[in-house]
């Protein structure tokens, strides 16, 4: 699905040096990197304010106790995501409240969010799925007139703008994951928060650092969640390319769509926002089909989410006999291509022979 080692070679001198200096500055754990890459991406993002920490997991249970959320909350989400953007709310102690998608997009549905407000919800979660931004302008005014806090889960979509804006800057805060294979990745865990005010980024600060602010004091329990040094360097050169990756991934998405109009449910662009094509995703009632051919090719696919979170096991009690109609028909269907931005033409071209192939059998 991805292939990291054409990236790595590509910026190797870079990355080795920086690599480098960071061993030879025996300085590992909240140094001048960290702070040098918090500041680079506020400005690329156009955040007030961007706080590093271990994982995008981490960086939603820290903007999730930044906002207060805690046991007897309600955060409304979407089953059509990694259990990571769930797991969060229940590490806080807090329950999801998983609400239906839009079939286009396959991200949350605003009008379903509407319909699962009561006087528990805290706040809303959307997810800028496969690089996707979510209809923010109508999620910013659901959450406005209910008076909820809006946490975007921007894990897969580093780059990716709703109505021109940065995706994780709209909300109160943005949750950043720098897992290997996203958009942005380092060589390990990273993740980051953005927020809004100057409060929240010196409340996330504390956080991160078991809610310390100033050494061997601790006004509240917190993480051990720190970005390290040697990520951060890594980082720093390749924040430099991302906007030049995301080009390149949109390149790829535009051959495969040219390719394969006629016979699948293409990945859909409302024409609002910049898709940044995290995954490449379509839908077909042949995904099988497509798949094994995949397969018999050495072509890798996958299934981003096979499984949505309200039928998964750990939720099965919670959820019990719950339907989203949307959600279970798109992961029924749903397929993903390789999609990473060195993916060669001809190599594209080589998977949508496959498909076609698969399809017109
Ligand atoms: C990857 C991912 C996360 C978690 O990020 P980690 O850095 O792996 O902890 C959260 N949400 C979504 C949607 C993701 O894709």
């Amino acid at each position: 699905m991805v292939d990291l080692q054409h990236q790595y070679h590509q910026l190797k001198t870079e990355i080795d040096r920086a690599i480098l200096d960071v061993l030879e500055s025996t300085q590992f754990i909240l140094g001048p990197n960290v702070s040098s890459f918090e500041q680079e991406v506020a400005r690329y993002l156009g955040a007030p304010h961007a706080v590093s920490c271990a994982s995008g997991t981490d960086a939603l249970q820290l903007a999730l106790l930044a906002s207060g959320v805690g046991p007897g909350d309600e955060v409304i989400t979407t089953a059509f995501t990694f259990i990571a953007t769930a797991e969060a709310i229940c590490q806080v102690g807090a329950t999801p409240i998983f609400v239906d998608i839009d079939s286009r997009t396959f991200n949350i549905a605003p009008a379903s969010i509407e319909q699962a407000i009561t006087p528990a919800t805290r706040a809303v979660l959307p997810v800028h799925l496969f690089g996707q931004p979510a209809d923010m302008a109508a999620i910013s005014a659901i959450c406005a007139r209910h008076r909820l806090t809006l946490i975007e889960d921007c894990a897969q979509s580093f780059g990716a703008t709703a109505q021109g804006t940065m995706t994780g800057t709209i909300g109160s805060f943005g949750c950043f994951s720098f897992f290997p294979s996203k958009n942005l990745g380092c060589c390990g865990d990273g993740g980051l928060i953005t927020c809004a005010t100057a409060e929240d980024a010196e409340s996330l600060r504390a956080l991160r650092n078991h809610g310390s602010t100033k050494r061997y004091h601790h006004d509240r329990i917190g993480l051990n969640s720190r970005l390290d040094e040697l990520q951060a360097a890594i980082l720093r050169v390749k924040l430099k390319h991302v906007e030049q990756f995301n080009q390149a991934r949109r390149r790829v998405a535009q051959r495969y769509s040219a390719g394969l109009s006629d016979l699948v449910q293409l990945p859909y662009e409302d024409g609002k926002g910049l898709h940044v094509y995290h995954q490449y995703t379509l839908l077909s009632e042949h995904r099988d089909r497509i798949m094994t051919s995949l397969n018999n090719h050495q072509i890798a696919g996958a299934i981003y989410y096979p499984i949505p979170l309200h039928r998964q096991q750990v939720f099965r009690e919670q959820c019990c006999g719950q339907s989203l109609p949307v959600t279970e028909s798109v992961a029924a269907r749903c397929l993903s291509l390789p999609m990473y931005p060195e993916l060669a033409d001809q190599d594209v071209d080589r998977v949508v022979a496959v498909v076609r192939e698969a399809l017109e059998a």
